[in-house]
C-alpha cells in the first residue's frame, strides 16, 4: 500500500455504530458508564473505554490512530496544540536537573519554552552546528534527550537523524523530533531511528488553518532506565512505557489536551495531504528557483546551493517542502516585500493551503534572545514564505513583481 492509501485507509474504516464515512464529532466532556466496576476497571487500564475527554475521546482517539499509523509508532496521544505537544513530550522525560541538547535551528517557541525550563532547573545545550561531531560534543553526563527539527523553522537546517538516532543511543538518551514542517509524507523519524516525534498539527496535517492542535507519538524501542529517567520508575510497561506515562501523567494531569472539534478538522485535512505536498513542493522549489535566478539570496533545502540539498534529498525523498527564506538586507526592504506581495498572506502560521509570508525578527523571535536569534539563522533582513497550493504562474508572477520591486 503506498502512502495515501495507507492515510485513508490503514488506520480509519466507517463509523461501526452508523455507518458515517467521516470520523464522527463526540462533542462530550464525560462518557457514561452502566455500573461502578465498569468504571473502575476502566480507570484502572483492565477494560477498554472512555470516561473523561481529558483523558480520552473517541474523536481524538480515531485521530491518533491515523497518526500514529502513518508514523509507524506504538501510540500517539493529541495535544491541544504543537507546544502542548512540545512541553509534554519533553516534560515526560526530564526532570530537575536534566539537560536538553537541541540543534540551533529551533522554533522560536520552542526555544523560547526550553529556556523558560530553566527555572525548574532542566537546562538546554545547543550544538554549535548540524553535524553528528557537534552533537557529540556537546553531550555531558546530564543530557537526557536530544531534540531536533526535521527542518529549521525558519532556519531550514537539516540533521541527520539515522546518524544522530545512533549517537543518542549510544549515549542512553532517546532522540524526540519535531516533524511539523515535513510532515509523515516527507519523513518518518521513527524509521530511521528516532524514539518520539511531535507534531505542531495546526500546520499540514491540517493544511486549512483552522484548528490548532499537536501530536506526539511513541516509537518503543528506548528503554527508559530509571536510574537515568527517575520518572520511569513505576512505569516499566515495555514499548508503551512512554506513551501510557504520557497520557496519564502528562496530558491527564497537565491537561493539554486535543479538542474532540480539532481532531475531527484535522482529520479532514489530513485526507489530502499528499495531494497538498506535492503541489506545495512543486510551487516552493519554482519561487526558490526566481529569486536565485533574479540575484537574490535564497535559502530552500531544494537548492543545490543550500548546504543541507544532500541530506533533505536523501532523508525526504528528494521533496523539500513548503518553507523559504529570503534576506533582503535591511529590515526595511523586507517589510516592503512582505506589504507589495499580493496572493502571500502576511500571517504567523506555516503549513496553509494559502501562501503566508512573514518578518520573524519582529514576530515569532521577538522575545527570543540575541544567541537564540543567532542559533535560529533569524536576521533583521530575514523573510520567511510558506508556500502555498495556488497556480504556480500565479504566484511567479506576483514573486517576481515585488521583487523587481526592489531591485
Ligand atoms: N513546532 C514547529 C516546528 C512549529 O513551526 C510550531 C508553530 O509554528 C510549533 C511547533 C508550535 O505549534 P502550535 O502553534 O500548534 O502550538
Amino acid at each position: 500500500m503506498k502512502f495515501t492509501t495507507r492515510l485513508l485507509h490503514e488506520a480509519f474504516a466507517p463509523d461501526a455504530a452508523t455507518g458515517a464515512t467521516t470520523q464522527p464529532i463526540f462533542q462530550s466532556s464525560a462518557f457514561y458508564q452502566p455500573t461502578a466496576e465498569d468504571m473502575a476497571k476502566i480507570f484502572a487500564g483492565r477494560k477498554p473505554g472512555f470516561v473523561y475527554t481529558r483523558v480520552g475521546n473517541p474523536t481524538i482517539a480515531g485521530f491518533e490512530r491515523r497518526i500514529n499509523a502513518l508514523e509507524g509508532g506504538v501510540g500517539a496521544v493529541a495535544c491541544a496544540s504543537g507546544m502542548a505537544a512540545v512541553s509534554q513530550a519533553v516534560l515526560n522525560v526530564l526532570s530537575q536537573g536534566s539537560e536538553i541538547l537541541a540543534s540551533g535551528g529551533l522554533y522560536g517557541g520552542t526555544s523560547s519554552l526550553f529556556r523558560d525550563f530553566a527555572e525548574y532547573g532542566i537546562t538546554v545545550r545547543y550544538a554549535a552546528g548540524d553535524r553528528v561531531e557537534d552533537f557529540a560534543a556537546a553531550l555531558t553526563e546530564r543530557t537526557r534527550l536530544i531534540y531536533v527539527e526535521t527542518i529549521g523553522n525558519p532556519k531550514l537546517d537539516v540533521v541527520d537523524i539515522a546518524a544522530l538516532a545512533e549517537l543518542a543511543h549510544a549515549h542512553d538518551v532517546p532522540l524526540f523530533v519535531d516533524n511539523t514542517v515535513t510532515t509523515p509524507y516527507l519523513c518518518q523519524p521513527l524509521k530511521l531511528g528516532a524514539d518520539v516525534v511531535i507534531h505542531s498539527t495546526s500546520k499540514a496535517l491540517n493544511g486549512n488553518g483552522n484548528s490548532i492542535g499537536g501530536i506526539v507519538v511513541a516509537g518503543g524501542k528506548f528503554r527508559y532506565d530509571p536510574a537515568l529517567f527517575p520518572k520511569f520508575r513505576e512505569y516499566q510497561f515495555g514499548p508503551m512505557s512512554y506513551i501510557v506515562r504520557l497520557r496519564q501523567r502528562m496530558v491527564t494531569d497537565y491537561g493539554g489536551c486535543m479538542a474532540p472539534f480539532n481532531a475531527y478538522l484535522t482529520g479532514i485535512g489530513l485526507d489530502t495531504l499528499a495531494l497538498r505536498l506535492d503541489r506545495i513542493n512543486a510551487n516552493a522549489l519554482a519561487l526558490a528557483r526566481l529569486c536565485a535566478e533574479k540575484g537574490f539570496d535564497v535559502n530552500y533545502p531544494g537548492l543545490e546551493a543550500s548546504p543541507y540539498h544532500a541530506i533533505a534529498k536523501k532523508q525526504f525523498g528528494n521533496r523539500y517542502g513548503a518553507m523559504l527564506t529570503l534576506r533582503l538586507g535591511t529590515k526595511e526592504r523586507a517589510f516592503q516585500f512582505i506589504n507589495s506581495l499580493h496572493y502571500a498572506l502576511n500571517v504567523s502560521n506555516i503549513g496553509d493551503a494559502r501562501t503566508l509570508v512573514l518578518h520573524p525578527a519582529s514576530t515569532i523571535f521577538v522575545h527570543a534572545s540575541a544567541e537564540e536569534k543567532t542559533n535560529g539563522g533569524v536576521t533583521e533582513d530575514l523573510v520567511r514564505i510558506n508556500v502555498g497550493i495556488e497556480d504556480t504562474d500565479d504566484l511567479l508572477e506576483d514573486f517576481s513583481t515585488a521583487l523587481d520591486a526592489l531591485a
